[in-house]
């Protein structure tokens, strides 16, 4: 809990917390075969006041991550998004998809063929296109969002149809394992996945990202080939629910 520290105290740590991610995440780049630079760090802002997220952006991140249209929304203009682009993670509803398309790059948690249709509708009426990821239910559990691992393929083919929208790659967000192995092995399903598809050559789709890791498992997601991770408590201390 980082609520009893002052500002100065949580711009330091902010600090220092990204100087360790940064140094973690090369490492596993190193240790999967790849370059540092080649695995994107996204930090994940919600519930964090702008400032905090501002400063973030200062030490160098390009990238936020957002979970809620509404909270985003105000947020924005207060944030310093001049070099830092900004995604959306969270399951988005469709009386939702009108407010937020314009306002971010990216939707990564595209998660039913009607949603992207939704999508690709009121992109079209802003005369944007939107990048999607399409989220993957990698352990298959019921209480998560996402495409079941043997449906994505087909998915992709589909959503790749609608005008609006353009598929940028595939996200996940792993069950908790009791066991590395069994991580490990979720997130390789996960990379295999997003080879599959990308060697279909299929029109209008790219997998260019594969988002998967957080504060908890990005080591394991890195080495298993994930190259954006998306982390929130390891940069900005434990959320605080209001
Ligand atoms: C909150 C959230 C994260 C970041 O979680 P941390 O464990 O704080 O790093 C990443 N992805 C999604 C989809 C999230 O909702």
């Amino acid at each position: 809990m980082m609520e009893w520290l002052s500002d100065n105290d949580r711009f330091l740590a902010i600090e220092e917390n990204l100087k360790v991610l940064r140094d973690e995440i090369a490492e596993a780049a190193l240790a999967s075969g790849r370059r540092p630079e080649d695995v994107h760090l996204m930090a994940v802002s919600k519930t964090v006041e702008p400032k905090f997220i501002n400063h973030a952006i200062a030490q160098g991140i390009d990238l936020i991550g957002e979970n809620k249209v509404q909270e985003f929304l105000l947020k924005e203009p207060e944030l310093d998004l001049t070099a830092c682009r900004a995604h959306l993670i969270g399951h988005l509803q469709s009386n939702k998809v009108k407010k937020i398309v314009g306002h971010v790059d990216t939707i990564q948690s595209v998660d039913t063929i009607s949603i992207a249709q939704e999508i690709g509708k009121r992109s079209r009426e802003a005369g944007v296109v939107t990048k999607v990821l399409l989220e993957v239910n990698v352990g298959s559990e019921e209480s998560k969002f996402g495409f079941a691992p043997d449906a994505v393929t087909e998915a992709a083919c589909e959503i790749a149809e609608i005008p609006g929208i353009s598929v940028d790659g595939l996200m996940c967000v792993a069950p908790i394992c009791e066991k590395e192995v069994e991580l490990r092995r979720i997130f390789s399903n996960m990379h295999r996945l997003f080879i599959d598809i990308g060697a279909k050559k299929i029109d209008n789709i790219t997998m260019n990202i594969l988002s998967m890791g957080m504060s908890g498992d990005y080591r394991q997601a890195i080495r298993e080939g994930a190259n954006l991770v998306r982390v929130g408590s390891a940069i900005f201390g434990m959320r605080i629910y209001r």
